[in-house]
Order: C-alpha cells, then sequence, then structure tokens
C-alpha cells in the first residue's frame, strides 16, 4: 500500500512530493508527460497537435469555456510551470484578509518556496525602456518581476508560454520535483485518476493509463490536480463536500490589454520574458484595498507580423482622444503604414503590452458539463478591478499618447480569459466558510474532516491575489507538507519510515 499519494505534479503536488519522500513511500500521478526541451511546439500546427481533448489525451494544453470566461491551462509533469511565465511574486498583506491563516503566518512559507524555485530578476532588465517610462507614469509603484528563469541561457524568443525549448526555464521538474526524485518518490506519468472512494485505512484510486485501468491503495491521499482538475475528480468521485464547493471562484483579475503606438519608444526588445510591472492599490466601493498588478509583456518574436497587423486594425477601429483631431482619413493611412511597416522599427516598438492580474471580486461559479468543470462569471469583464485598469490605462495614454486597446476581452466576440482561475475548494474556517482548512483538510458535510484526504493546489487559495498565484500555492504547500510531515511523524503505522 503506498503512504501518500499525490495526484497531480504542478505547484500543489511537487511540493508535497519533495517533502513528504523523504519520510514515507510517495507516489506522484500525473496525466500529462514529461516534456523536456526540444518537445514543445513552436508552430501553430504543433499547437493545435499538443491539444489535449479525448482523442489526445496526453495534450500538453487545454481550455474551458464557461459564461463570460475561457480558462486555459497545462498537462504535464510540472503542471503549469512548463508553459507559464515564472513570475514570482507574493501578494499584498491585504489579500489574505478573512483567511483562516494569516499573511504573518504564511511569511516563513513564502520564504521557502521561494528560496527553492529559485527566481530571480532579469539582470539585462534595465536596458528594456519600459522601466524609464513606467517609473515615470507610476513613480513608486513599478516593481521589478522575479522569474524562474536560468538568465544566462535565455535567448530571448519570447516562447514561455508554450514551453521552452532552450533549457532555461526552472520548471517544477528541475526544482522540487528533482528533489522529490532523489529522496525515492516513484512517478505515474500520462495516468489519469478517474475516480477515488474510501476504503478501510485509506483510499482507492482508480486510475487510466497507458496499460489500462487499474485501482492502487493508499493511506493518504492528497489531491493536488490544479483548480479544475481537482473540481472534476472530487465531482466525479462524489465525494461528500461542503456547501462552497465549486464557488466563489477568482480569475484573478487576469486581463490583457494595449497602449498601442505611444510617443515613447518601450518594446524595443521584441522576445524578452515578462521582467517588470507596477503594483497598484486601490479601494473599492466598501472601503477595503485592492491590488493590480500591471505587468509590462513583449509580442513573441514569432508573432510579432501577425499581433502587429491585428493591433493596426483594431487600433484603427477604436477611436482615441488624439484620433479625434484626425480625419478618418489620415488615421487609417497612419494604421495601413503600420500594417505594412511591422518591423522591428514599426508602431509595436512603441506600444505596452499589459498582462493584468488584480484583485477580483470572486464572484465566479463552476458548472460541470460533460468535459469537466467550467466557470460561469458573464459580467467578469465589469469586475471593479477591470475598470480600474482601464481608467489607468487611459491616463497613461493622456499623458504618453497612443490608442487604449482595454481588456481585448470587450471586443465583440471575445471573452475574458484567465491562465490562473483560483478557488472552488477554499480555505475557511468551518464547513459553512469553505470546503478545505488553513492545512488543506477536507471539511466532511457529515462532521469533521475525511481522514487522510487533503487539497494542495490552486482550487484551495480562497480569493483574489491580485498578483501571479505560483508562489503562493507553492507556499501554502509547504505549510500542508510540513502539517502532513508532522502527522507521518507522530503515525502509529509500522511501514512509515519517520
Ligand atoms: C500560460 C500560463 C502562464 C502562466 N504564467 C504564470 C506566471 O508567470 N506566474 C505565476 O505565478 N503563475 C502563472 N500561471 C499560473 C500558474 O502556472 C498556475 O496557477 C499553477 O501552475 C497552478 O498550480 P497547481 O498546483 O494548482 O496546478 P497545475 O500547475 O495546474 O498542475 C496540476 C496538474 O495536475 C494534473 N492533473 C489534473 N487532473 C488529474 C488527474 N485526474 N489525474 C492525474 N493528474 C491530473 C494536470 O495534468 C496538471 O499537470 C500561468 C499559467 C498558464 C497556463
Ligand atoms: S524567452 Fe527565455 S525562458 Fe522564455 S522560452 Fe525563450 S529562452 Fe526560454
Amino acid at each position: 500500500m503506498i503512504d501518500v499519494a499525490v495526484i497531480g505534479s504542478g505547484y500543489g503536488g511537487a511540493v508535497i512530493a519533495a517533502r513528504l519522500a523523504r519520510r514515507a513511500r510517495v507516489l506522484v500521478i500525473e496525466r500529462g508527460a514529461w516534456w523536456r526541451p526540444g518537445d514543445f511546439p513552436e508552430s501553430i500546427s504543433g499547437l493545435a497537435r499538443a491539444y489535449m481533448g479525448r482523442g489526445n489525451p496526453g495534450g500538453l494544453w487545454s481550455m474551458r469555456l464557461g459564461a463570460g470566461t475561457g480558462l486555459a491551462f497545462a498537462s504535464a509533469f510540472g503542471g503549469s510551470s512548463v508553459v507559464n511565465y515564472g513570475i514570482t511574486a507574493q501578494p499584498d498583506d491585504h489579500a489574505f484578509a478573512g483567511w483562516p491563516v494569516t499573511a504573518h503566518e504564511l511569511s516563513p512559507w513564502f520564504e521557502r518556496a521561494r528560496r527553492e524555485l529559485g527566481a530571480s530578476a532579469n539582470p539585462r532588465g534595465d536596458e528594456l525602456p519600459d522601466k524609464r517610462v513606467l517609473d515615470e507614469l507610476e513613480p513608486e509603484a513599478r516593481v521589478d518581476l522575479e522569474n524562474t528563469i536560468d538568465w544566462s541561457a535565455c535567448v530571448r524568443c519570447g516562447r514561455c508560454v508554450p514551453g521552452c525549448n532552450h533549457g532555461a526555464k526552472r520548471s517544477l521538474d528541475r526544482t522540487y520535483l528533482a528533489q522529490a526524485i532523489h529522496a525515492g518518490a516513484e512517478l505515474r506519468l500520462r495516468t489519469e485518476v478517474r475516480s477515488l472512494t474510501a476504503e478501510a485505512g485509506g483510499y482507492r484510486l482508480e486510475l487510466a493509463g497507458p496499460g489500462g485501468r487499474e485501482w492502487v491503495s493508499a493511506r493518504r491521499v492528497v489531491v493536488a490536480a490544479g483548480t479544475l482538475g481537482t473540481l472534476d475528480l472530487l465531482h466525479r468521485s462524489q465525494v461528500p463536500l461542503a456547501p462552497m464547493f465549486g464557488r466563489r471562484m477568482s480569475m484573478n483579475g487576469d486581463g490583457l490589454a494595449f497602449l498601442y503606438d505611444t510617443r515613447r519608444a518601450l518594446a524595443t526588445h521584441h522576445g524578452a520574458p515578462i521582467s517588470t510591472s507596477v503594483r497598484l492599490r486601490f479601494e473599492d466601493d466598501e472601503g477595503a484595498l485592492r491590488t493590480l498588478m500591471v505587468m509590462s509583456g513583449r509580442v513573441p518574436r514569432a508573432a510579432l507580423r501577425l499581433a502587429g497587423a491585428g493591433l493596426a486594425v483594431l487600433a484603427g477601429v477604436l477611436i482615441d482622444r488624439r484620433d479625434r483631431r484626425e480625419q478618418p482619413a489620415g488615421r487609417w493611412l497612419r494604421r495601413i503604414r503600420d500594417l505594412i511597416a511591422v518591423t522591428e522599427r514599426g508602431a509595436l516598438t512603441r506600444s505596452f503590452m499589459y498582462k493584468l492580474d488584480g484583485q477580483d471580486t470572486s464572484g465566479g461559479n463552476a458548472r460541470f458539463t460533460s468535459s469537466g468543470a467550467v466557470v460561469d462569471w458573464p459580467d467578469y469583464v465589469d469586475d471593479p478591478v477591470l475598470q480600474f485598469a482601464a481608467a489607468r490605462l487611459r491616463q497613461w495614454a493622456d499623458r504618453i499618447g497612443g490608442v487604449v486597446i482595454p481588456d481585448v476581452a470587450r471586443l465583440p466576440g471575445m471573452r475574458s480569459f484567465s491562465v490562473h482561475p483560483l478557488g472552488g475548494c477554499r480555505m475557511g474556517r468551518d464547513g459553512l466558510d469553505g470546503v478545505v482548512d488553513a492545512v488543506g483538510r477536507v471539511f466532511d458535510p457529515r462532521g469533521g474532516v475525511h481522514p487522510g484526504l487533503r487539497i494542495a493546489d490552486g482550487s484551495i487559495v480562497r480569493g483574489s491575489l491580485g498578483v501571479p498565484p505560483s508562489l503562493t500555492i507553492a507556499a501554502l504547500s509547504e505549510r500542508i507538507a510540513a502539517d502532513l510531515e508532522r502527522e507521518l511523524a507522530t503515525s502509529r503505522d509500522p511501514t512509515m519510515t519517520a
């Protein structure tokens, strides 16, 4: 019998596996494959082939569409760490208001996770002109970002999102998961946990992998299948759960916006990863403090022509203040010139591309479809944090010119996409307030907690963080792992190596 089965190998699962493999027999079950440098798709057709669906269960990425929202996520050894930008940021303390654990209590776990993930600031960041412009626009609010990137190997191709073929990304297979393997964790890759059922002394897991169906038993189970994967699995398994299951989910204020063709040289280094930001705070209608992080990005080199052409057309349709003083013919002439001159010197070099993360109002709810959980939040695009962001961009345009292309989800036929959905099994003080407690134990609505069952991933994050979530998920999981280690150490079970 397995001591601890860890389902999923993203930030939650990787931390748990690394910490517990030193003490117990740990099995990591991951439905995705181990993608290595050279394996990642580099073309649109390659991306399409890597789409995970019924006919391609080993695919790298997938998405789900709900009312008003779209969610994209990865399926791989290392979870979304293999396809993300590796931005590692700690939320403001006010993001933890109402949580069953305080920012102060989490502080040592943040430190520990930051050390293990090994993020660092871009050593060539000062060459990027957007820093200077942001310093001028938002004095004292600019924050250098840290990324889990080995900068000496980074060739600044800007393809971090489909995955790094240059071996420059410090994804989890090179950090926490490498430690777990070293400590003896067993792996079952390309294997999906279809269901979990309580049995005497633990849980029985139904697995579907390359060899077909099989069953394994484990004394303890940590579900770390990512926000949607965890919702899917627990829903399928019909584990009795607290009423907050699938409720009050957050998109983490995710948005994508552009300030196009300003008067300043901005994105002159096409392809460099996102490495600077401004962190703004504002009060919501109830007087509570919220954070908005505006991260300055660049279009990947390979997508310059496509993005440049699309933005030139959009900017031609959207009329900003400067354009109102101009005849339509002049405006379109300018855009046609942009279309032709989408080059290293074109309008894109004077444009900001913004990735937004902010504290939204966590108004999403899960709906279970035949392909899994989707999040419904029809008016997400009107959330106060996105309105605040649009207003701020317009202020910037007043100062440095340019056409504001606000959250692209506002454009006809588009919807808000998030790459970090959070919640659904949120932490709470009890079974009315949340689905798990502050150390990931799952409340049983019939009383107490489900023995031996924990959740450690983005689904337990109680509310919007306002910054990219990976570091927080790792820190929460470090704390959960420490509690589990204590539990194992005091266990009378003879198979435990503690
Ligand atoms: C394109 C993109 C860019 C991002 N950029 C950043 C960034 O720069 N900084 C940041 O902080 N965050 C970023 N994020 C978000 C961040 O990567 C996620 O929030 C984080 O990975 C979530 O960690 P997790 O442990 O909850 O789950 P995940 O990383 O999603 O891992 C869950 C794993 O569980 C597996 N799984 C699911 N169901 C099962 C099952 N039934 N059986 C077995 N395995 C299963 C999945 O295949 C997956 O590999 C980005 C995300 C994406 C998609
Ligand atoms: S920009 Fe750097 S880290 Fe990102 S994919 Fe290219 S080489 Fe890898």
